[in-house]
């Protein structure tokens, strides 16, 4: 029955793709577990309070009846509530859940058959069972459907079939549950279909803050460094060295700064193209990227051909070390310059070093550094020149 209503047209089918189906489920475990476990606990205390209808109802039976309540059904239903606050597992919390609905049904089915009543007390036990299984418990649709056959299947065995009823009476007591059933499928159809709409607009949303999330790295990433070389750029430096100039000001230690310019450099995109001068600045980049390296270190692109490094921490000599490493390096590098007097790629080098105080800004600095730069420049280039 429940194969051909999944069929009928307006009907959606309970089930995602593999990959989804499988998300849907963890998602829905998680989110079920507090009513799984709730509906448990009302349950049984229900179940167990129902022990006064045996006494008042069939007194004669007393003795069976609440056999079956509290020594057969009531032992595994708090097992099954132990499992479901301590278990682990979520498939076990589904059998053991959907075994305490059967054996609760097997326990009511004898009930029926023991009384033999024809007022049938126990009946309207067996629909609210039913319906329980379908909706306040919080299981699936699959789980539920299948605690309930179990129940029509229990029911007819004890119910009717071992009683010899009549034949309008199997037909009152089957169209009765069959209704209900009809009406828990319903119900539990559409709550699950709910949670699946609710567990794709989750998913949706986690989906577009994640993209969110790194496009917006990507844009961090991209604001602060530059597109050709990849090392960071201006703005980066510029964040950075106002950060550091703060805090050398409180420490009281020296701030160095290196900038340097590739010589000729117009010249060179001159003779051997764009492309190629790209490449040299990449090569470059390179080299500063490997040499600057200390936390707090910075090495930027500042413009066109131009690049700085603040060193954090180090006084004039480190920073000529450095600075002179770096010339060195490019010069290693060996790029042939024809229209160079040199022959090579090199660059010039201006160096400075301060210790920030309070009143100061940091353009002196930068000019301070520049004036250096220029300095070598017109000493002849390719070489480093140091400005206090
Ligand atoms: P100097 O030795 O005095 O520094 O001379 P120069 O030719 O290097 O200096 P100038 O300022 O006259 O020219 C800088 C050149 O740098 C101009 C431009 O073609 C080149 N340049 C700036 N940015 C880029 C870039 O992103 N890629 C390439 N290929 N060239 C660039
Ligand atoms: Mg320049
Ligand atoms: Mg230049």
């Amino acid at each position: 029955m429940l194969y051909f209503l999944m069929r009928f047209p307006p009907v959606k089918r309970l089930r995602f793709n593999e990959a989804l189906e499988g998300q849907f489920i963890e998602f829905y475990n998680k989110e079920s577990l507090v009513q799984l476990r709730t509906a448990a606990v009302v349950g049984m205390v229900l179940y167990l309070v129902f022990g006064l209808n045996d006494l008042i109802v069939h007194p004669e039976y007393k003795g069976p009846l609440l056999l079956i309540r509290y020594a057969l059904v009531s032992p595994f239903l708090i097992s099954v509530i132990l499992y479901l606050f301590f278990g682990r597992s979520y498939l076990l919390r589904h059998i053991f859940f959907v075994m305490g609905i059967i054996l609760t049904g097997i326990g009511i089915s004898l009930s029926i058959f023991i009384t033999n009543d024809p007022r049938q007390f126990y009946y309207s036990g067996l629909t609210l069972l039913t319906l329980f299984a379908y909706t306040v418990s919080g299981l699936r649709l699959k789980f539920a459907s299948i605690a309930s056959l179990f129940i029509i299947g229990i029911f007819v065995l004890l119910g009717v079939f071992f009683r010899n009823l009549p034949p309008s009476a199997i037909f009152n007591d089957l169209f009765g549950l069959f209704s209900v059933n009809i009406m828990g499928i319903f119900a539990c159809y559409l709550m699950e279909r709910a949670k699946r709409k609710e567990f794709l607009y989750k998913r949706e949303i986690e989906l577009d803050k994640m993209a969110l999330e790194e496009a917006n790295a990507q844009l961090r990433y991209l604001s602060y460094h530059d597109t050709l070389t990849g090392i960071y750029n201006r703005r980066a430096f510029d964040e950075h060295l106002r950060k550091e100039w703060q805090r050398a000001i409180r420490f009281g230690y020296p701030l160095s700064l290196i900038m340097m310019d590739i010589d000729d450099f117009k010249k060179f995109n001159d003779s051997k193209g764009h492309i190629a001068g790209d490449r040299i600045l990449k090569e470059i980049a390179t080299v500063i990227k490997t040499m600057v390296n200390r936390p707090g270190d910075i090495g930027a692109r500042y413009g066109g051909e131009e690049f700085v490094v603040l060193l954090v921490g180090t006084a004039k000599e480190g920073a000529v070390y450095l600075a002179e490493e770096i010339l060195k390096m490019i010069g290693e590098l060996s790029i042939s310059h024809p229209e160079s007097d040199r022959g090579m790629v090199t660059v010039s080098v201006g160096c400075t070093t301060v210790i920030p105080e309070p009143e100061e800004g940091v353009e002196s600095f930068i000019k301070k550094a520049d004036e250096a730069l220029y300095r070598a420049k017109t000493e002849g280039k390719n070489r480093v020149c140091y400005l206090d």
